[in-house]
């Protein structure tokens, strides 16, 4: 019998831990270490063992996966852990962090000798807890091959983007936007049914089943409903991509739309919220 893969997972907040917890169930051998070191503790109940420090979590590891919230944030951990990789380990980058996150990750790995594969998720908390995530991969054909196995892990459908290092991520922040867009259009549609003075289920109502139609509508649309603060997705995660995707595409491109999005998303962080659900921005657009 084969030995089980070693993984370390290098950040257990929100994803980081769910996906940890999908890893452990498929029978993977986990290690996993958080900065802040409570958030761990569920997991070693789990059967994870708890590293001291990021070079102690990768000493042993055959796939090292970091779920940290930013390039600042992978790249100053990244400074830890690599010299202590193993030959023919191979990182599983998975943090949304851009094609240029990517590029600064990619730089990192080499003068390490170490081989990365970009590999952002979508899917929120449930779906990580579920192995429901779809995976986007790019990079080194074989290394993603290997990593097919802890992609199952995770997701229920893996998309192999290219073989260039963020293309994974930029198709990560196309995909973001449109999150962004679905969940502000919801609550502007919330937001005008109640100026309107309609019940506001009746717009969700309306459009089931339809081509205009979205599970997510529904699903945001119901947090708001509810008055569920509680983040799937954080604001300030969804505000951190829409700059991302700012910042990649603004470099050729003109982003009226996007600087439109960001506007709002960045009224209702500034307004003490980016903790809250996504949902919120519903607040910047109902505001009476
Ligand atoms: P989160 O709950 O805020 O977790 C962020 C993690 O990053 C925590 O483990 C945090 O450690 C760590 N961290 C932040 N700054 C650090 C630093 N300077 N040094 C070391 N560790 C640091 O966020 P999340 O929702 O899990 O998201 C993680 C990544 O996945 C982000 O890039 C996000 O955009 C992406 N993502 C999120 C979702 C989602 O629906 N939530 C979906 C797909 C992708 P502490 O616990 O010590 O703060």
């Amino acid at each position: 019998m084969t030995k089980p893969m070693k993984v370390a997972v290098l950040g257990v907040g929100t994803m980081g831990a769910a996906m940890a917890r999908a890893i452990l169930r498929s029978g993977f051998d986990v290690t996993v270490w958080n900065r802040s070191p409570e958030k761990s503790t569920p997991l070693a109940d789990a059967g994870a063992r708890v590293a001291a420090d990021p070079a102690d979590a990768v000493r042993d590891a055959d796939v090292v996966l970091t779920m940290l919230f930013d390039s600042g944030a992978v790249l100053e951990v990244a400074a830890e852990f690599l010299p202590a990789m193993r030959d023919g380990a191979i990182w599983m980058q998975s943090s949304t962090i851009g094609a240029d996150g990517m590029r600064a990750v990619g730089t990192a790995a080499s003068r390490s000798r170490v081989t990365v594969v970009d590999a952002p998720v979508l899917g929120t908390k449930d779906p990580a807890e579920h192995a429901a995530l779809t995976v986007l991969a790019s990079g080194d054909g074989d290394a993603v091959d290997i990593l097919r196995p802890v992609f199952d892990a995770i997701g229920s459908r893996t998309i192999v983007v290219g073989d260039r290092l963020g293309a994974a991520s930029d198709l990560k922040l196309v995909c973001n936007s449109w999150v962004a867009s679905l969940t502000a259009g919801t609550a502007q549609s919330l937001a005008l049914s109640r100026a309107f003075g309609l019940d506001p289920t009746l717009f969700l109502d309306a459009i089931t089943g339809s081509a205009s139609d979205s599970p997510y509508a529904h699903v945001k649309g119901a947090t708001i409903l509810e008055g569920n603060r509680a983040p799937q997705f954080a604001l300030d995660g969804l505000l951190k991509d829409l700059r991302l995707a700012q910042a990649t595409a603004g470099a050729s491109h003109k982003t009226p739309y996007l600087d439109s999005l960001e506007r709002l998303y960045a009224a209702e962080s500034d307004a003490g919220h980016g903790h809250d659900d996504v949902a919120w921005v519903y607040d910047a657009i109902d505001a009476r």
